[in-house]
């Protein structure tokens, strides 16, 4: 970051700071959230501008009302319609709306420090690199990029504009995930042998753009699969180093050339350990991590879902309180874009780049047959 923005962001972090107490969430899904935090807090605020205004980008903008470190101050939509709606509701100013062509003038907006791409999985490369060339931090949501040589070119963009790049991994801040990584890394399982993730569910509408082969860049697998990969990943603590694929295809209509309905997936990782994935949006109530060590075991079940998660362990039932993920999310990537704080599991772009070298290969073995060797 540059001094000039430096400056500009220690200018602001104090005008922007908030109240000591923060909205408790009261919507449906989120009935038994816990506050954030009841702290009085007047540090530096990350002010974040939201592009792509659906479904996911309201659930971001509702869970950012109880952040303490991050704050929703700008908007950038294609629909002209949305953006007085969004106005009004989060009290975002004139100045702070874009639209697709003139995005790039945010450049010159001392008020808005990064931009949370949330728009169809094929357009993040490009939202992400005009928020870099604009020299915004950038946060990309899932699946970074339909492929790994998008997603590399995404990192490269960020490290040249030196902003940062992190990927939105909500699990990857989750209290009874990381107790499972804690219980690992203290030997509690004893050596690791086997993974176990199922994620999926039934896809309605046959016309939405994520049965759309140019705009999703694939099918389950990219949507949800993902969550079972990178929780092997986090879950198991080690980079695969082989996988193997196969595909069931019963809706070749819904499911056209290049969106895949129903991938089961084996990897391998160096210690000998095994993961057994299925993703599909084709079954319901597939949203589950089981984790096998020689002394004990985890399991997470819902383990993706925007919770509350339930898990235990050979030790009994884990009890952390919900917090709504997005809100942890927003404030931790806060503290990694403001303070250089380092996550437990990374969420950098790098990191969306490993599971996106895994997804190329499981589209590749189940093309070819083959078992892929992986070097991530
Ligand atoms: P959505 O269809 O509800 O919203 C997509 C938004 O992008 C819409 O506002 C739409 O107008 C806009 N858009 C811009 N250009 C578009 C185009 N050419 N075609 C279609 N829409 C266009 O989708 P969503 O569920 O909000 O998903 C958006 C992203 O968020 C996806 O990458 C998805 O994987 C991710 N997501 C992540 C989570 C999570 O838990 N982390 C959950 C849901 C979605």
């Amino acid at each position: 970051m540059s001094s000039r923005r430096n400056f500009l962001q220690k200018l602001s972090f104090s005008a922007l700071a908030i109240p000591s107490f923060y909205t408790f969430n009261t919507g449906d899904k989120e009935a038994n959230a816990q506050p954030f935090d009841t702290q009085p807090y007047d540090g530096p605020v990350l002010r974040v501008a939201l592009m792509g205004l659906g479904s996911y980008a309201n659930r971001v903008a509702e869970a950012m009302k109880d952040c303490k470190m991050a704050k929703l101050v700008g908007v950038v939509s294609g629909t002209p319609s949305k953006i007085p709606v969004w106005q009004k509701k989060y009290d975002i100013p004139d100045k702070n709306c874009y639209n697709y062509e003139n995005f790039d003038s945010i450049k010159d907006n001392p008020d808005i420090d990064a931009v949370y791409v949330i728009t169809p999985n094929s357009l993040h490369r490009e939202g992400v690199i005009r928020t870099a060339k604009a020299g915004k931090h950038a946060i990309c949501e899932k699946p970074m990029a339909v492929n790994a040589i998008e997603g590399q070119e995404m990192v490269d963009a960020c490290k040249a504009a030196n902003v940062k790049l992190l990927v939105g991994y909500r699990m990857h801040f989750e209290p009874k995930t990381l107790e499972i990584i804690k219980m690992r890394k203290a030997g509690e399982f004893g050596e690791i042998k086997f993974f176990q993730g199922l994620s999926g569910f039934i896809i309605g509408n046959p016309n939405q753009w994520r049965l759309d082969p140019v705009l999703a860049g694939g099918g389950s697998m990219m949507d949800i699969g993902v969550y079972s990969i990178n929780g092997a990943r986090y879950l198991v603590g080690e980079e695969p180093i082989w996988v193997t694929a196969q595909e069931t295809k019963t809706d070749p209509v819904k499911f056209k050339e290049g969106v895949d309905e129903t991938i089961q997936f084996q990897m391998g990782f160096p210690s000998g350990a095994v993961a057994s994935c299925l993703s599909t949006y084709a079954m319901n109530n597939l949203d589950s991590f089981f984790l096998n060590g020689v002394n004990g075991f985890a399991e997470l079940q819902p383990a993706s879902g925007y919770g509350p998660i339930k898990g235990r362990t050979h030790k009994g039932e884990l009890t952390h309180p919900h917090k709504t993920h997005q809100t942890i999310q927003m404030d931790e990537m806060a503290e990694i874009i403001l303070n250089g704080k380092k996550p437990i599991v990374p969420v950098d772009g790098e990191e969306g780049v490993k599971d996106l070298k895994i997804i190329d290969a499981i589209y590749s073995a189940v093309k070819s047959g083959r078992k892929m060797e992986l070097s991530l």
